[in-house]
């Protein structure tokens, strides 16, 4: 099984709570908000007070990203908008920096976790806000606001070709799947408090809430003064990463879970993956896995029509309806 040490089934044993996490995944429906909600956060990188608002949006909207602070530039959250992918995935237009929102990963796993296909993400700043450095806020934002069904079925991108980045030690690989998200990642770490770990699951509502939304984003300590004195991770504190020096972990109060670290690389997985623009049929294994490698595997599965194709699976529907335009609902 693709060489990774074991696996690790999260699906519940109970009875779910609610609605959404009773239905099957990817969703048959496209869903949104039921209102709106707002939130003040600091930017991880920044270290800036960013005011986040998540409202509703039309069928076919997908998730955008609108920059009030700009006159309501609106970026969709695709991956063919990304522009920056070297400490978190970074969104905007091309070719217009000053539209950059970063650290979009932890809240796109929310909305991809909670199955939300249609949403506007409103900021007054250059980055979603950190937070504790995972889901666990966006998932109580959006339990706050509600998530309903849309009259309109949800499209999902069936993988057909095994596509495969790899890059020194790292790889990511999208291969055929019929039944939803599989996901395999492995992680290796000289840092004893991480060491070799790895994970496999299978993308749900229940799942992610359960086993990945509260994974906190994780860093050196040896890195953080090289990151600060490059003018990253400004807003970085023990309040939104786990730090590691060697086996020891510097959070007074340690991790959240045994295997916390690879947990979170498959929550970043969630958010970079959903920026296919749809929830995916598809098999994700992975070794090493990065925001690069993540986006470089979307970008080459779409470089090549014969690599997937667009389905309804439960709704037996051939024809893809015309999405509305983004302008529409920046409007
Ligand atoms: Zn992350």
């Amino acid at each position: 099984m693709d060489g990774l040490p074991h696996s690790f089934d999260l699906a519940p044993a109970g009875a779910p709570e609610n609605g959404l996490l009773s239905q099957s995944y990817p969703p048959a429906r496209q869903h949104t908000l039921r209102t709106a909600i707002s939130c003040v956060g600091i930017g991880l990188h920044s270290g800036r007070k960013v005011s986040l608002s998540l409202l509703p949006a039309p069928a076919y909207s997908g998730i955008v990203l609108r920059r009030r602070d700009l006159g309501g530039v609106v970026i969709p959250a695709r991956f063919d908008n990304v522009q920056d992918t070297r400490m978190c995935t970074a969104l905007g237009l091309a070719g217009r920096p000053e539209t950059l929102v970063g650290t979009v990963e932890h809240l796109m796993a929310a909305l991809a976790g909670c199955g939300v296909s249609n949403a506007i993400v409103e900021l007054d700043g250059p980055e979603v806000p950190v937070f504790d450095g995972s889901s666990a806020n966006f998932i109580f934002l959006l339990d706050c606001a509600g998530v309903v069904e849309q009259d309109a079925p949800a499209p999902v991108i069936e993988v057909l070709r095994p596509v495969r980045i790899a890059q020194g030690a790292s790889y990511v690989e999208l291969r055929p799947n019929p039944r939803g998200l599989d996901m395999s990642v492995s992680i290796d770490f000289d840092a004893e408090a991480i060491g070799r770990q790895a994970l496999t699951l299978r993308l749900g509502p229940a799942v992610f809430r359960r086993g990945l939304a509260a994974a906190r984003t994780f860093t050196m300590a040896s890195e953080i003064a090289a990151l600060k004195a490059a003018g990253l991770a400004r807003g970085g504190s023990l309040d939104n990463a786990v730090v590691v020096d060697g086996a020891r972990v510097l959070n007074p109060t340690g991790l959240r879970m045994r295997d916390e670290f690879v947990r979170h690389k498959v929550l970043d997985a969630v958010g970079d993956l959903s920026l296919a623009g749809a929830a995916l049929n598809a098999r994700y294994v992975a070794h090493r896995p990065g925001h690069a490698l993540n986006n470089r595997v979307l970008r080459a599965l779409f470089a090549d029509a014969a690599n997937w194709r667009t389905v309804f699976p439960r709704e037996g529907l051939e024809a893809w309806e015309e999405p509305a335009s983004v302008d529409a609902v920046a409007a």
